[in-house]
């Protein structure tokens, strides 16, 4: 058997044993995920519960569809290519799926991806322009109603190169970018990555102790509330942490979905 055969098949063996257990997964993660909500520490008096995203990047559409026929209806992807095909793929079969962007996005992507149905929010602007690329090619979009898009902007506040996202230092700028120049974004947070080496053992998450300052930074800039200033941080292995820490917006994916396999590109 060829190499691509055979992985083609482990690909679909491995997805076809675990599709039992999405509900059951799904259905665990939303307990955890109301369980650190009531332990949440933050003293803004947040009133939002924190919204579940599922991420099912390299996953089938098939796998989304079993999730959403659960309940769920906030879904990430990171590419930008797999965001377009799975929300065509899903359009009529999840009507009230809502669509988040949550990697990184090149300027000549911006106009592919505002193609997608039930697009509704990109949690990945991290430069000016952008933002103005965005806003721009929205209200020229097929799929522009007369409504701003919902943005958050991303922060690198690991500082790492090889994470995007604007700098701490300027993200208080990129912000009031986005609310004074972009007329057709609507601001509704700040998303980060952070670093995945951080040992909790220590402590709690820098990264997302850096991120809470900006957001209290824009709620003081420009008299927001906390409720106002979504925090979108907490991945599969630290979610629980985030959500006691004030996240408003977990991401998570393989807790759920099972561990990503990436298949090669056909020879
Ligand atoms: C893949 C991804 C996630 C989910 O990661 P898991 O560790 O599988 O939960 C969350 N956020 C972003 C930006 C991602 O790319």
């Amino acid at each position: 058997m060829s190499g691509g055969i055979c992985k083609f098949l482990k690909r679909v063996m491995s997805t076809a044993s675990s599709n039992s257990n999405l509900v059951e997964n799904l259905s665990s993660v939303k307990d955890r995920v109301a369980s650190s909500a009531a332990k949440r520490t933050s003293k803004d008096n947040l009133t939002l519960l924190p919204r579940l995203v599922c991420v099912g990047k390299t996953k089938p559409a098939s796998d989304i569809q079993l999730v959403y026929d659960a309940g769920q209806r906030h879904f990430g992807e990171n590419y930008v290519n797999e965001i377009v095909e799975k929300s065509h793929d899903l359009q009529e079969t999840c009507p009230d799926i809502k669509w988040h962007f949550i990697g990184r996005l090149q300027s000549n992507k911006v106009g592919k991806l505002l193609g997608c149905p039930n697009l509704s929010l990109i949690e990945t602007i991290d430069s000016e322009k952008l933002a103005d690329r965005v806003d721009k090619l929205w209200v020229s979009s097929e799929r522009y109603s007369g409504t701003p898009l919902n943005v958050m902007v991303q922060i690198n506040t690991s500082n790492e190169e090889q994470k995007s996202g604007v700098s701490t230092e300027k993200a208080l700028d990129l912000v009031e970018h986005v609310m004074v120049k972009c007329e057709n974004l609507h601001f509704t947070g700040v998303m980060t990555i952070g670093s995945f080496s951080h040992d909790y053992s220590t402590g709690p998450n820098p990264d997302f102790l850096t991120l809470l300052q900006c957001k209290e930074k824009v709620m003081e800039k420009f008299s927001l509330s906390s409720d106002d200033v979504e925090v979108s941080m907490g991945m599969s292995n630290d979610f629980e942490h985030a959500i006691e820490l004030g996240s408003t917006n977990v991401r998570v994916g393989s807790t759920i979905f099972g561990a990503r396999e990436y298949a090669s590109k056909p020879s």
